[in-house]
């Protein structure tokens, strides 16, 4: 694979970072995944503008504009002949060459920027669309700045962790007795035809697939309500479902040993999903 570190493309054992980065040492740095379909970037306007927005929220320095980002991303694709796949892109407040609580100047450090491909044929074809996901719920323990997309994936990572121990397949982050997100991802239920999700905040992060699932939804005269639900609403709820960029409109069809409905994947579930994906396969460049 090549890889792509700090205004070169290199043999992914060559691209080599600093112990003293401050991505490795204290999380310091901001990611975003954008998802590749037919060889084109699936709404890549929307994870350069939230990129954009992290950086400024940490006083973070932008190491490339959005043309030359997304010719990096697009010079990936080619050389690493992604059909179907993803872009990973880390942005960490760089390498001081020492540890220190205090942010480095600005001015004599450089951002690092590391840019990868991973290849996953039938990216859009994922069984596990039709069979659905089992998810259990967890204890939301995160900080308080989950609007910004960082590389602090610890907690999510274990809850995937405690998922997989339970026989499930992902966690629902719950915090004051109503669900946050996803582990990596937004979260959904719908009762009686309506959409539920909960309303952007720092408390969650503002998923780029959210945004435009619920484009679609409204699009297509589905109704769309923005506030907060529980455990127990959720179990209740006809139909659940999940968003991100890598595995776009996931149906959810049990939660903590509850079943949903009939146990498989609901029908605005899945019409979202279609919809969502020739949606963005129109605007995908
Ligand atoms: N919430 C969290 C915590 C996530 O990690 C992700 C995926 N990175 C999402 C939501 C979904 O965001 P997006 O649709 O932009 O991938």
């Amino acid at each position: 694979r090549t890889v792509y570190l700090n205004g070169e493309y290199l043999p992914e054992t060559e691209a080599k970072v600093s112990i003293f980065d401050r991505g490795f040492l204290m999380a310091d740095g901001v990611y975003e995944v954008t998802s590749v379909l037919g060889g084109k970037l699936i709404d890549f306007e929307g994870h350069a503008k939230r990129l954009e927005r992290s950086l400024n929220e940490l006083d973070m320095k932008k190491p490339a504009a959005f043309d030359d980002l997304l010719e990096i991303h697009r010079e990936l694709v080619r050389v690493n002949e992604i059909e179907d796949g993803l872009i990973y892109l880390q942005i960490t407040r760089g390498s001081p060459g020492d540890r220190d609580f205090v942010f480095p100047d600005p001015e004599t450090t450089e951002p690092t920027l590391v840019l990868f491909t991973q290849n996953k044929p039938g990216l859009a074809d994922n069984p596990a669309a039709k069979k659905g996901m089992k998810i259990i719920s967890i204890e939301d323990v995160r900080w308080g700045r989950r609007d910004i997309k960082t590389v602090q994936l610890l907690y999510p990572s274990m809850g995937k962790m405690m998922a997989k121990k339970a026989g499930a397949d992902d966690a629902w982050l719950v915090e004051d007795g109503h669900v946050t997100e996803g582990t990596s991802n937004n979260a959904y239920i719908v009762k009686n035809g309506k959409i539920i999700t909960r309303a952007l905040s720092n408390d969650i992060l503002h998923g780029i697939t959210r945004a435009a699932v619920l484009r679609c939804a409204k699009e297509a005269q589905m109704e769309v309500e923005e506030r907060n639900f529980t455990i127990a609403e959720a179990q209740e709820a006809d139909e659940a479902f999940v968003t991100s960029a890598s595995a776009f409109v996931m149906p959810v069809v049990e939660i903590d040993g509850a079943q949903l409905g009939d146990g498989v994947p609901g029908p605005v579930a899945n019409r979202l999903r279609e919809i969502y994906l020739e949606e963005s396969l129109k605007k995908a460049i």
